[in-house]
């Protein structure tokens, strides 16, 4: 008995391991591998060509990239098109935007399969291999391995290479809403990254019911799908668009997006590189792309659209579950009834006794507390111990994973040892507490979380536990196991899934998921012996990962610092300034920041966004230099009836990346930026700043404003060129190699701000 309950431990175990491993593709080297497959050491070769510099919008290498990938088309004996154009999309971000294209003919005159991935880079300084290297080099090699079959396939297929995705969706836009092909197109396949690694997420963009949608994923039958409703639902409600999006809103057009996001860390970073892309995630791409491709190439593309809802999940060798909408109160019923008639055996049989089964309450919110408490107070306490993690703008330290195996362990831990308190009670009785609350989690979710609903499935397989403990004195612990098995596979990636895709700040989502999935053990863990013992391994897990966590907490040249530092020049007041992002700058930056003033109240300071609403933390006042101010012409100047029509143009008069245009509180009744028309919408819900150029080539802004002839006007230019580091005016030594420039913030940037008023 002994030995097959710890035989039963170890499939349990292995079964953790397994619903983590099964998940994608294992990366073997597959240089040879016959032209007809796809092979990721092929797609590699694509993504070191890509991400060899960075290459935003605007930076040299991004004409180069272009030229790549247009080459390799070209190989393939494609007919390649350009696409260029200004766009300014719903963030009022202006760029030129150059899209790459190519058409493959199908043998019939049905809707186009679309092909999507963008070749820009996030400026300034990611080398975009992941992001969105990879999914370029994914339909390079695939495409390439496709055509090599020859094989007839009745649909067209339209490749586009997007640019400007990380400005504001810009190359998307510009041939959803202006390419003549846009209306032939009936799916989209979009492949992106938010990270360097772990498995990719299928995610669906459709304005309707993904009935349809999932029936011909299933059919497709990638072999790793990832995939479940409740990660789309917090996809949805994230701000994290994609070229898909544009797709979705202003074309109507459905499509599946497939992202990895693990290693956060590395995205929009000098870390994006090609040797940090995860191998694994890279097969996984390939593993999506070919049968899908294969598929769709071939399917029916006008029919996709539909009103029916599914619910999805995958699991180890089943792939994609799914089944309507309809099925979620029958299915909830259902499993409420099994509980109640299980309960009235249980009591029948003597099995059950009221109060035991009311104690097996304590030990389920005991550790519900315990976890849930320690898991939301994680990131304050983890900043307050580490500060400089402060300066991680994604959320997500280099030693992120060791702290979710940590929390998990101690959240196992804490459940042992309230378990262990009560081994007298029966299990039986100890069940009856977590099947009630996980009967009330998928009630609520079929109201509040519909996408969440598939928790039910796992809840079945524990109810049948149930009736094993209530029947059996002495049940077969391999049968336990095998009834967990829903539920581990199913819900053991969560835990990962929740600070991994939202960040540590979430790691509350870890230490309840880990206590919510343990509860669901209980039949087979009410047969181990020593529970005590175990919690006690649990705890010193936890310790030995800890003291593992806080040896890589440092920073080094494998886990550089994020640092800032700007050069601004004030041109209204003649005045000059360094400063900071960085809560904790280092020593590079530090040696400029010396006599910085207090946290700066300056108005100017603080007008500045940045995705994660970062402020300048220091500011000190730097030698002037000769910096050249932007020209402004005024191109009109007039009153019409009661309004005032104002045309000027700006331009750079030095090398510039980027023009933020700011104004005080007045109300524009049109705004026009390099011709492009600024949305009512988004004059209305703008706050102060009008728009941010990101200029190529030098580029100049030609602004036209309508608005109320009686009010002043005040416009303030934000001009800044990101050449800090390289500049032959200035000698700021090269950063450490144990720091890479922050993102999402401007940075190694030499900014110019300028006000204008029209009184
Ligand atoms: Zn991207």
């Amino acid at each position: 008995m002994k030995f097959s309950r710890s035989l039963a431990l170890l499939l349990l175990f292995f079964a953790v391991y397994w619903s983590y491993k099964s998940l994608m593709p294992t990366y073997e080297s597959d240089y040879d591998a016959p032209d007809s497959s796809f092979a990721t050491d092929r797609a590699l070769e694509h993504v070191q060509n890509i991400s060899k510099a960075p290459h935003g919008v605007g930076f040299p290498a991004h004409e180069q990239v272009r030229s790549y990938i247009i080459s390799e088309l070209k190989s393939m004996g494609l007919e390649t098109f350009t696409q260029e154009g200004y766009t300014c999309g719903d963030w009022g971000n202006l760029s030129k935007a150059t899209n790459v294209l190519a058409r493959i003919k199908g043998t019939s005159e049905g809707k186009a399969l679309l092909l999507l991935s963008h070749y820009d880079s996030s400026p300034h300084s990611s080398y975009g291999a992941s992001d969105a290297g990879s999914g370029v080099a994914t339909i390079l090699e695939g495409v390439r391995a496709f055509l090599s079959n020859n094989e007839a396939h009745k649909n067209d297929i339209i490749i586009l290479i997007s640019d400007a995705e990380e400005l504001g969706l810009n190359g998307a836009d510009l041939f959803v809403n202006n390419h003549p092909w846009a209306k032939d197109v009936g799916l989209v396949l979009n492949f992106e990254a938010r990270g360097s690694g772990g498995p990719s997420y299928m995610l669906i963009e459709t304005n309707r019911g993904n009935g349809n949608l999932i029936k011909e994923f299933t059919k497709a039958n990638p072999k790793y799908p990832v995939a479940n409703t409740l990660a789309y639902s917090i996809y949805k409600m994230l701000p994290n668009d994609t070229d898909l999006t544009i797709f979705r809103e202003d074309g109507d057009i459905e499509g599946f997006n497939f992202a990895f996001i693990d290693d956060h860390f590395d995205y929009h970073t000098a870390l994006d590189t090609h040797e940090r892309l995860d191998r694994n995630t890279l097969a996984h791409q390939g593993s999506y792309f070919m049968p899908l491709l294969e598929y769709f190439s071939n399917a029916d593309l006008g029919n996709i659209k539909s009103l029916d809802d599914y619910i999805y999940f995958n699991l180890p060798f089943f792939r994609l579950v799914s089944y309507p909408y309809e099925w979620i109160w029958p299915m909830f019923a259902l499993a409420a009834l099994a509980f109640v008639l299980l309960l009235i055996w249980g009591f029948k049989k003597g099995q059950l006794q009221v109060t035991d089964l009311l104690k097996g309450f304590i030990p389920l919110f005991g550790s519900l507390a315990i976890n849930g408490i320690v898991g939301y107070f994680f990131w304050k306490v983890l900043t307050w111990w580490y500060p400089q993690f402060n300066d991680m703008l994604h959320g997500f330290t280099y030693n992120g994973h060791t702290y979710i195996f940590m929390f998990a362990m101690l959240s196992v831990g804490v459940c042992l040892w309230f378990y262990h308190k009560y081994r007298k009670t029966s299990t039986a009785n100890l069940l009856v507490a977590p099947i009630f609350l996980w009967l009330v989690i998928c009630g609520l979710v079929a109201v509040y979380l519909k996408g969440a609903s598939f928790f039910v499935v796992p809840v079945f397989a524990v109810l049948a536990a149930f009736m094993v403990t209530i029947n059996q004195e002495k049940p077969n612990p391999f049968l336990l196991v095998f009834l967990c098995f829903p539920a581990l596979f199913i819900f053991a990636p969560f835990i990962k899934m929740f600070p991994v895709g939202l960040g540590l700040k979430m790691m509350v989502g870890a230490t309840v998921f880990t206590t919510l999935l343990f509860v669901l053990l209980l039949p087979f863990v009410g047969l181990l012996k020593n529970k005590d013992r175990f919690a006690y391994l649990a705890l010193f897990l936890f310790l030995a990962f800890g003291i593992s966590s806080h040896i890589n907490s440092s920073f080094n040249e494998e886990r550089p610092k994020p640092s800032s530092l700007l050069y601004v020049y004030d041109a209204d007041d003649d005045a000059a300034f360094w400063t900071t992002y960085d809560k904790k700058p280092i020593a590079w930056n530090s040696q400029f920041l010396k006599e910085s003033k207090e946290s700066p109240n300056d108005e100017s300071f603080k007008t500045l966004s940045s995705k994660y609403l970062t402020r300048f933390t220091a500011v000190a006042n730097a030698p002037k230099k000769e910096i050249a101010v932007p020209w402004v012409d005024i191109d009109l100047d007039t009153v019409i009836g009661n309004e005032r029509i104002l045309e000027l143009c700006i331009t750079p008069k030095r090398n510039v990346n980027r023009l933020d245009i700011y104004t005080n509180d007045v109300p524009l009744n049109s705004v026009k930026v390099n011709d492009i028309p600024l949305s009512d919408y988004y004059l209305k819900k703008r706050k102060k700043r009008l728009v941010t150029h990101y200029v190529s080539n030098n580029d100049f802004t030609e602004l036209g404003m309508s608005y109320p002839k009686d009010s002043v006007l005040e416009l303030v230019l934000y001009e800044a060129s990101n050449d800090l580091l390289t500049h032959p005016d200035f000698t700021v030594p090269r950063r450490p190699e144990n720091s890479i420039p922050m993102p999402y913030v401007l940075n190694d940037a030499i900014m110019v701000t300028k006000t204008l008023r029209f009184e």
